[in-house]
């Protein structure tokens, strides 16, 4: 940061000499993917010097498996700072750290009660953290506090408005919330089986249990013997419903509904979608309704 504002400085002084409109070095402020996005797009509207940009394009979803592309290092390259969703979303993050020791990283995963699951995968257990922290909308008012409080300390020019923004947003995300856990209520408790586990922090905020995850481990295809296990954890959880996701193809789905008889929803993780300050919001709500629909409510 020193190095930069002395940089801008010597540019300033240098542009100063053939124009008295000489304009400090814009910043940029690089995102890691879509809901880190759209939760930053609130922290940083109306500050026209600071420029953010989503890094992986907006519709590329989880970025389990995601390997960084040349175009995204170019991002990277003039970046002031990289925000990330943290917690093991982003498998890429110790390359970028080696190659740009200088970057700032905004690790959203601060401050937040993270879950960690065991997963058993070829006769040994494994413990991993579940990375998909957005889903709970007060989990979403700490991201935005974590990048306010980051951004606020590498722009101090900038403090006053990102934390006024910050504020509004995270008002609206507490509101958004209180409306959320008033709307399920009445399917407290309930069952639902889930695409890629992506939910269990909107279950455990919203009351609901995971019966059944359709596809763990993000394979292409499910095996049979993968397939028979969750149609038998299905029936045992008495067929609750299943919910394929947007960014997914349905076929697993539809394969345990026609063993099971389970009723096919879609829930969106809201990992990809429009890129518009309200969509966080939206999408939640969508998944409410979704839910209450999908228990007759
Ligand atoms: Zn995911």
């Amino acid at each position: 940061m020193k190095k930069m504002l002395a940089l801008s400085l010597a540019m300033l002084l240098a542009f100063s000499a053939f124009s008295c409109a000489a304009k400090a070095e814009e910043k940029k402020v690089a995102v890691s993917f879509y809901p880190i996005y759209i939760l930053s797009m609130n922290v940083f509207q109306g500050i026209g010097d600071i420029e953010l940009d989503i890094m992986t394009a907006p519709e590329t979803g989880c970025l389990h498996d995601y390997q960084l592309l040349a175009g995204d290092m170019m991002k990277l390259a003039d970046a002031d700072a990289l925000i990330v969703c943290g917690a093991g979303m982003e498998p890429y993050l110790q390359d970028v750290k080696e190659q740009f020791p200088d970057l700032k990283i905004i690790d959203c995963s601060a401050g937040i009660d993270l879950i960690v699951e065991t997963h058993t995968e070829d006769g040994t257990e494994e413990e991993e953290v579940n990375a998909h922290t957005w889903l709970d909308a007060q989990n979403a008012a700490q991201i935005v506090g974590t990048i306010a409080e980051s951004a606020a300390a590498l722009f101090p020019e900038d403090a006053e408005q990102i934390g006024k923004n910050a504020d509004e947003y995270r008002e609206k995300l507490q509101a958004l919330d209180a409306e959320i856990k008033t709307m399920l209520a009445p399917i407290r408790g309930e069952k639902i089986v889930t695409f890629h586990e992506a939910f269990p922090y909107f279950a455990r905020a919203y009351g609901l249990e995971i019966a059944a995850v359709m596809n763990e481990e993000h394979e292409d295809t499910l095996s049979p013997a993968k397939l028979y296990e969750v149609i038998e954890k299905v029936k045992a959880a008495g067929s609750p419903p299943l919910f394929t996701e947007p960014q997914y193809s349905d076929a697993a789905a539809y394969a345990v509904s026609a063993e099971t008889g389970a009723p096919i929803f879609a829930l969106d993780p809201l990992a990809s979608g429009e890129t518009t300050p309200d969509a966080y919001e939206k999408g939640m709500l969508e998944n409410a309704e979704t839910l209450l629909r999908a228990f007759g409510q």
